[in-house]
């Protein structure tokens, strides 16, 4: 059978399908033989769930709450009571100025990113094609096949600051990041999905700038960040205007399966993203709305992201790391400054396999990690550094973790040749 264009873009090999076909085998297994470091799963909190088990049996016992979850079809901006409520939060808690048309739902913020890209960037009625800016590589491998038109992404290499203790930080390479009539929207994810960066004020200052100056938007992934679910374990400063899209998701804090995604941006964007919704799915799924309606209003979501979730994985990043500094001695590693999210991003200079090959021979081990080559979308020349990185996900189990990572540290060892 033929595909349409539209159809082989979104049939064709994709890194994220390869990735989410990774995790559903193993689901379907019931992963016992496999190490999860690959995918972008959260960790379980207990507390959190407890909280949200009451929750769904109080909805469940009141037939107008129940109503709600199941039985009506949201407005297509998405559910209005949530809406309202996260609008007034965000009022009093961060002081930003906006509504509850400023906000929209989506089925998850991954389907928010494929509405936006393709509204901003493409082909124009004048003739004109558009890119997004992805201004810091490594970028969120979700993003890389999300254009419906091809070459679709420009990306720029990051200035590589090493640090003491075998870290190292990437920063946005300001001097060559050059923002030409042919960028439709700059994007950054924040905490970086896969590096663990948190990119600075400052920096986010400066990109903010650069989009204002050159009329785009500028679009801020906080699918980690601050005020929820608050995976940031340094200082970042939660912003938003008018010339900004910010892109929230309840997944990390633990809810992937409701799909709930929120995106903050002005109205004439929102109204955009509302009517795709219409054209694609009628409306937003109600579930996730209904069920966390109760912790926005009360802003308790961000009193739970700051007392449970950001510990919780905080503790498990610096176990991991310490599991790391143990199991990689002798072997020359790096690991990205983890400064939020859920993932340590290796780095194994002039290592003589490519990461492609590492995760490979790690998949026949039993671990799954993800290759770092994928997350380049938008860099089009040859760089090693793409080919000498793995993305080690730790918010599963710590002694699957620790095992984990001491079996890659074996296969790192015997492919330097060290053993
Ligand atoms: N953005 C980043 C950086 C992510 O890591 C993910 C998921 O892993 C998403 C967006 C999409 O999340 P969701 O569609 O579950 O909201």
């Amino acid at each position: 059978m033929k595909f349409s264009e539209f159809g082989q873009q979104l049939t064709c090999n994709a890194g994220i399908l390869s990735l989410m076909d990774d995790l559903g085998e193993a689901k379907a297994t019931g992963g016992d033989n496999m190490i999860m470091m690959g995918g972008g799963n959260p960790g379980v909190v207990p507390e959190f769930q407890d909280l949200l088990r009451k929750r769904l049996r109080d909805i469940c016992d009141d037939p107008c709450q129940f109503h709600r979850l199941i039985g009506a079809y949201d407005p297509p901006q998405g559910e209005s009571a949530f809406v309202a409520g996260l609008a007034r939060m965000l009022r009093q808690e961060l002081g930003w100025q906006l509504g509850p048309e400023n906000i929209c739902l989506t089925n998850g913020s991954q389907t928010a990113f494929f509405m936006l890209f393709n509204l901003f960037a493409g082909r124009y009625g004048d003739g004109t094609k558009k890119k997004i800016c992805l201004p810091l590589a490594p970028e969120y491998i979700g993003y890389a096949d999300l254009g419906i038109t091809d070459d679709f992404f420009v990306s720029t290499r990051p200035v590589i600051e090493k640090l003491e203790d075998n870290l190292f930080k990437y920063h946005v390479d300001f001097d060559k990041l050059s923002i030409g009539p042919d960028i439709g929207a700059i994007c950054v994810s924040r905490p970086t999905n896969p590096t663990g960066n948190v990119v600075t004020d400052e920096e986010l200052a400066r990109l903010d700038n650069l989009a204002k100056k050159h009329s785009i938007p500028l679009i801020v992934d906080n699918a980690y960040g601050v005020p929820f679910p608050s995976m940031v374990y340094g200082e970042a400063t939660p912003i938003w205007n008018e010339n900004m899209v910010v892109c929230f998701s309840l997944s990390k804090l633990g809810l992937p399966a409701v799909r709930t995604g929120i995106i903050v941006a002005r109205p004439e964007i929102t109204r955009a993203l509302a009517s795709m919704n219409a054209i694609m799915s009628l409306s937003p799924g109600s579930f996730g709305a209904v069920l966390a309606e109760g912790l926005v209003k009360s802003g308790d979501i961000i009193e739970i992201s700051r007392r449970l979730i950001r510990p919780f994985y905080q503790q498990k990043m610096e176990r991991a790391l310490a599991v790391v500094r143990r199991e990689f001695a002798g072997v020359p590693w790096r690991v990205h400054k983890p400064e939020g999210a859920m993932f340590l991003w290796l780095w194994f200079e002039e290592m003589p396999i490519t990461s492609h090959e590492l995760y490979e021979r790690l998949k026949r081990r039993g671990v799954l990690v993800v290759s770092g080559h994928y997350f380049y979308p938008g860099i089009q020349d040859e760089w090693r550094h793409r080919d000498e990185c793995i993305r080690a996900t730790y918010s599963q189990n710590d002694d699957d973790v620790a095992r984990g990572l001491a079996i890659i540290a074996e296969e790192v060892k015997k492919a330097y040749g060290l053993e």
